[in-house]
């Protein structure tokens, strides 16, 4: 079990709530009767947007929100994902998705203690392999739960660091953090997914020699 920085922050602000334990007790639950890794990121990728969903389609959510298509700011921050998530992600390679091998080295070289390195990366190099030319997903559906929860109100220039930092508000998503948080306590190895999937790709890799 490791708990990255962003799972800590939730901890602290929410473990008082009345439902924090409720929440999390349910999800460690259910995690503990899936077997498949694949299938544990699956059920949590669902539960964190069906916790989301009442907070998305709040009418002043969606009048205030510039989240949609295209807009990709977001996608140039270190994401934390789960073992789990990592697995499903290197799955999407190894089928046929291409990423960019020296970009994913780079943001790995940072590490994944904290995003202090990270963040000194110039907004080009700080952008998700997986982001396309047109700022869309490519993993949208298997996309990691700290992803689905990004969500802001205001100016979507706001959320672009060079342009105006810290103005950008981002939508409270404390039920589905929650479970992201009881996640990342199941999960046996989490980080930044760049390191995670840099760690995952070097095994498919040594396991393929191993056959040959
Ligand atoms: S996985 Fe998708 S949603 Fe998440 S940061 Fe990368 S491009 Fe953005």
């Amino acid at each position: 079990m490791r708990v990255p920085a962003i799972a800590k922050k939730t901890f602290d602000e929410l473990c008082s709530r009345p439902e924090f334990l409720v929440i999390t007790q349910l999800v460690l639950e259910e995690l503990s009767k899936i077997s498949s890794p694949l299938l544990r990121a699956k059920f949590i990728h669902k539960t964190v947007d069906e916790l989301n969903e009442e907070v998305f389609s709040h009418p002043l959510v969606k009048d205030l929100s510039p989240c949609g298509v295209g807009c990709s700011a977001c996608c140039h921050t270190q994401v934390s994902v789960t073992a789990e998530e990592a697995l499903l992600l290197t799955q999407k390679i190894v089928n046929g998705i291409t990423i960019d091998p020296v970009l994913l080295m780079k943001q790995a070289a940072t590490g994944d203690e904290s995003d202090k390195d990270f963040k000194k990366l110039s907004y080009e190099d700080k952008k998700c392999v997986f982001l396309d030319e047109k700022g869309s997903c490519r993993v949208y559906d298997d996309r990691p739960s700290v992803c689905r929860t990004n969500s802001v109100l205001g100016d979507a220039s706001q959320c672009v660091p060079t342009e105006s930092p810290q103005r950008l508000r981002l939508v409270k998503t404390q039920q589905a953090d929650m479970a992201i948080y009881a996640s990342f306590l199941f999960s046996e190895d989490a980080g930044s997914m760049s390191v995670m999937l840099q760690k995952y790709l070097e095994e498919f890799e040594r396991l393929k020699q191993e056959e040959v």
